[in-house]
């Protein structure tokens, strides 16, 4: 068997043509949308994602506001910038992005953030949404996730899902997606201490492997003719790899998401999407 290969390039790119489609209409009624991102020290792939989310943002028509602090950045100075951009008029959206340097307390910053602008949809708060199944900004991954799994059609009711790894940022967030009232999988959330874990991911319809080992999934985790996401990125002397072994997996599986260019340009395009949803709540509260 050869899997399906699910594009999230495809995806990304019907996401953001109704973002920017939202955007022109906001526009047409005298509002702006904004995107800020805050990012603080030099690490280089934290570089590229803030570069990358600037333009995407440009090119659905938003403002996009770049604030850059050193590395020697104090926590009190980058919260003060979180406080300034909480206040901004110009500002719908605003993602921090993690991690942060050395020393600096990411989750405090985060936690700074007005819900009400969180485009990251990673405040408490907003995740205590997710929880109560209320609508809310949902953590960009994971919504990214649900909108392949949309675009292409894929039933989740009643089907089972296995989850493996419970990040605030991933894992968590997305057995609550799966398990949601009107998704509606069964889900298994698996982790570091789950015994047996090849076993427990044949057990699913829908795997989605969000570890950060490279590789980790071959054959032998999948259930002929499952559908397969690939969360991780991993750099290797091989260049860039998912937690899944693709070619080993392909055989078996029944859709799989690429690294790169699955789960990737989501993340991007459900943050946009959140950013434009945040406006549309300011303009229609008059905010
Ligand atoms: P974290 O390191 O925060 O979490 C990893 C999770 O995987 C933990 O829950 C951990 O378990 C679990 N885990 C680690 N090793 C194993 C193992 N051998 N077997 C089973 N479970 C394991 O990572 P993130 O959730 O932030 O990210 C996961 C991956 O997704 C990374 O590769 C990251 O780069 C990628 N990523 C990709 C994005 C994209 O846009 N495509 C966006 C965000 C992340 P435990 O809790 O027990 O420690």
């Amino acid at each position: 068997m050869s899997a399906k290969i699910l594009s999230g390039k495809d995806v990304a790119a019907a996401v953001r043509a109704d973002v920017a489609a939202r955007v022109a209409e906001l526009s047409r009624r005298g509002k702006t949308v904004g995107l800020a991102t805050v990012l603080v020290g030099d690490d280089p792939a934290s570089q590229v994602y803030v570069r990358n989310k600037h333009r995407a943002a440009q090119a659905v028509g938003m403002l996009s506001i770049d604030e850059h602090l050193p590395a020697t950045a104090t926590q009190d100075e980058v919260e003060a910038v979180v406080e300034r951009l909480n206040a901004d008029r110009r500002v719908d959206g605003m993602i921090v992005q993690l991690p942060l340097p050395a020393g600096l307390d990411g989750q405090a910053v985060v936690e700074r953030v007005d819900p009400a602008k969180d485009a990251d949809g990673l405040h408490p708060f907003n995740l205590g949404l997710l929880v109560l199944d209320r609508p809310g900004p949902i953590p960009a991954t994971p919504g990214g996730i649900m909108e392949i799994l949309r675009f292409y059609d894929i039933a989740t009711a009643g089907r089972t899902a296995v989850v493996v790894g419970r990040s605030f940022l991933v894992g968590r967030p997305m057995a609550l997606l799966l398990g949601a009232k009107g998704t509606d999988a069964t889900v298994v959330q698996a982790h570091s201490r789950t015994p047996n874990l090849a076993e427990v991911c044949r057990t699913a319809d829908i795997l989605v492997a969000a570890v950060g080992r490279p590789e980790l999934f071959d054959a032998s985790y999948v259930k002929p003719g499952a559908v397969v996401i690939d969360v991780g990125i991993n750099r290797t002397d091989a260049g860039l790899v998912g937690d899944v072994d693709r070619d080993a997996v392909a055989e078996v599986a029944g859709a799989i998401t690429p690294v790169p260019g699955g789960v990737g340009p989501m993340t991007i395009a459900s943050l946009l999407a959140n950013t434009v949803m945040l406006a549309e709540r300011r303009s229609a509260s008059g905010n």
